[in-house]
This record gives structure tokens, sequence and C-alpha cells, in this order.
């Protein structure tokens, strides 16, 4: 396998992609990565003709492939955009097909599919946080950064309906939710919530902005975008993150309520995870001018009448001797401090 062939199939790839999200932005990101990688190679080469003819000739496969929908090719792109699929698709196969046509062998193809995953990612990310409509306040501002030790990680949930419909909202409040999920940390969640509903690829329509833990924050949605989280109106309003439930919690097995808890064992945990919900909040009050009162967890949504009725957090901070008024009042204390 040369590196022509790579080249190739990168270039024509990020074409083909392009074409398909109907943007230029991506193929002109792959042409630029692979022009930085190739550069003095790719000179010398663009100017010998059979190798314009194979890069052709790949690239009718493809254009005849896309054209067709040749599955093979379709789940391959699917592949590429979509980690999950390597959990339920047989990668084996589609490497085989891959190699029948291009030539490559496993190492190759994976190492192409992670290239072409990152480019897909960085320029969607790009895309989103220079995008008009966000009006800067997709991410979190520089100065509100530095201004914090909350170690946030953004990495968004691009497949996800909630993300591709993009809908931002007025923002209202915060609403604090947790997961009832004990183990599955911030980081576990990407996997199983970046995907469709529209398209079957999960049960039901859900999307928060983050998810946090006692290590930090990995940021799922621009901030100023519409969640599905409260089940009710504080979608259009609040921005929702959930706090991720230790191991050592055992719910009913209609999860309403929390029948045994460790709370000597999870102790530790509860405090750092709370302490960053107060970081987080800290934050969101600075960038989109709110205060502790603006501040709700879900079963007061629900009290309210703005969320579906869910527990959360109460029916597991009372167990820590907290609740949310104490939460609003840390979070007052702190946003305080730095005008002290
Ligand atoms: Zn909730």
């Amino acid at each position: 396998m040369n590196w022509l062939k790579k080249l190739l199939f990168i270039g024509v790839s990020g074409i083909m992609l392009g074409t398909m999200l109907n943007s230029n932005t991506y193929a002109s990101f792959f042409v630029d990565e692979v022009e930085k990688v190739y550069d003095e190679k790719l000179q010398k080469e663009r100017e010998n003709l059979a190798n314009l003819n194979r890069f052709k000739k790949i690239e009718k496969i493809l254009t005849k492939a896309f054209d067709e929908k040749d599955e093979n090719i379709i789940r391959f792109i699917k592949f590429i955009f979509d980690e999950q699929n390597s959990l339920t698709i047989n990668q084996g196969e589609i490497v085989e097909k891959f190699e029948d046509i291009f030539d490559f062998s496993i190492d190759e193809t994976s190492a192409i599919v992670k290239i072409i995953k990152n480019i897909v990612e960085l320029s969607m990310y790009e895309d989103v946080i220079g995008d008009e409509k966000y009006k800067g306040l997709a991410v979190f501002k520089d100065h509100i950064l530095q201004d914090s030790n909350l170690k946030i990680i953004t990495k968004f949930m691009t497949r996800n309906d909630c993300f591709s419909q993009g809908k931002t909202i007025d923002i209202k409040g915060i609403m604090v939710h947790s997961t009832a999920s004990p183990g599955k940390m911030a980081d576990f969640w990407y996997l199983p919530w970046n995907r469709s509903y529209e398209n079957g690829e999960m049960s039901r329509e859900v999307c928060v902005h983050a998810f946090l833990d006692n290590i930090g924050v990995y940021q799922y949605l621009p901030w100023n975008h519409r969640g599905w989280h409260a089940g009710g109106p504080a979608n259009n309003t609040h921005i929702g993150f959930e706090i991720c439930e230790p191991e050592g919690i055992i719910y009913s097995d209609d999860y309403s309520q929390i029948i045994s808890i460790d709370v000597e064992k999870t102790k530790e945990y509860f405090e750092k995870a709370y302490n960053n919900a107060v970081k987080l909040c800290v934050m969101l009050c600075k960038q989109f001018n709110l205060t502790e009162k603006d501040i709700i967890c879900h079963c007061e949504g629900y009290e309210l009448g703005i969320a579906s009725n869910h527990g959360d957090v109460m029916h597991w901070w009372k167990f820590y001797g907290k609740n949310m008024e104490m939460f609003r009042e840390d979070v007052k204390k702190s946003l305080q401090n730095r005008f002290v």
C-alpha cells in the first residue's frame, strides 16, 4: 500500500463527505490536511497522468457506490462518523470490502478512519463555535475559564438529533439533574447518546448540555442550544446538566427510589462532584448573567410545572444531608467571593 492510494482515498472521501454534508468546509479541510502531509510528493504525483487516472477510478467507484446506495460504502462512511457502529457492525466485513476496492490493509484502513474522524469532528466543532447564531455563547468565554480550576472537555454530540436541529434558546436558568445510573461517569455518555433517535439509533429523545463527575465536566451541547433534559417547557429556557452517580447505589426496579446506598463509601465522590456542580453553576451564572435564584433541580422543575415528574437530585442528595437550598447558598457564596 503506497502513500498515494491513501492520499487519494482521503481526498476523495473528503470531497464525497463534503458533498454529503452540503458544505465545502469539510472538503477543504481534507485537502488542507492532505497537503500538509503530502505536499511535496503531491506536487510531483499530480503531474503523473497514470495516477490521475487512478484518482478518477476511485472517485468513480465511490460516486457509483453512493448513486447506487451501496450498503457497504454507506456503512463504512457511517462507521467513520459514528463510533457506536463499531459496537454493532462487523468492521472486518467493511475493511474486507475496502481491501477489495482499494487494497488497504486493516491497519491502513483504521489509520484512515481515524484521520477522517478527527478532521470531521474538529471541523464540526469549529463550525459550531464560529456559527453566527451561537453568538460566541456555545462555549465558555476565555476569562470565565481562566477564573475557574474546573476541568472542562468539550465534545459535541453531533449525531444527536437535538444537536442537528440546532435550535438556540434564551437562557433563563439552570436545571441540575443526576443520572440514576450508578458507576457511569461523565465520559461514558458520549457513546450511547451521540446517536440519532430519528434514525432509530436510540430509544428516546434525550440530550443534556453536560455531564459532570468527581473529576470534571464533559460539555456535550453548545450552552445556548436547546436541550432535551427536562421533559417539559424548561427545555426552552434552561441549561441542563447531569451529575453522575457513583457505584454503591441500588435503585428499585422502576428507578423511582434508592433502596440501598453506601454513604460512607460514596461520600468523598459526592463531595467532589457536588463542588464541581457548584463551580459549573458559578461559571454559567457569570457567562449568562444569572444568579443562584435561577438554579433549580429536576424535581423542583416538576413542582413549578416546567419539567416531568422525576426525583433528581434531592432523592440522592438527601443521604448526604444536602438539598437545593444549600446548593444555591454555596453558589451564591462563590459568586460573591469573586467581587470581594
Ligand atoms: Zn433529571
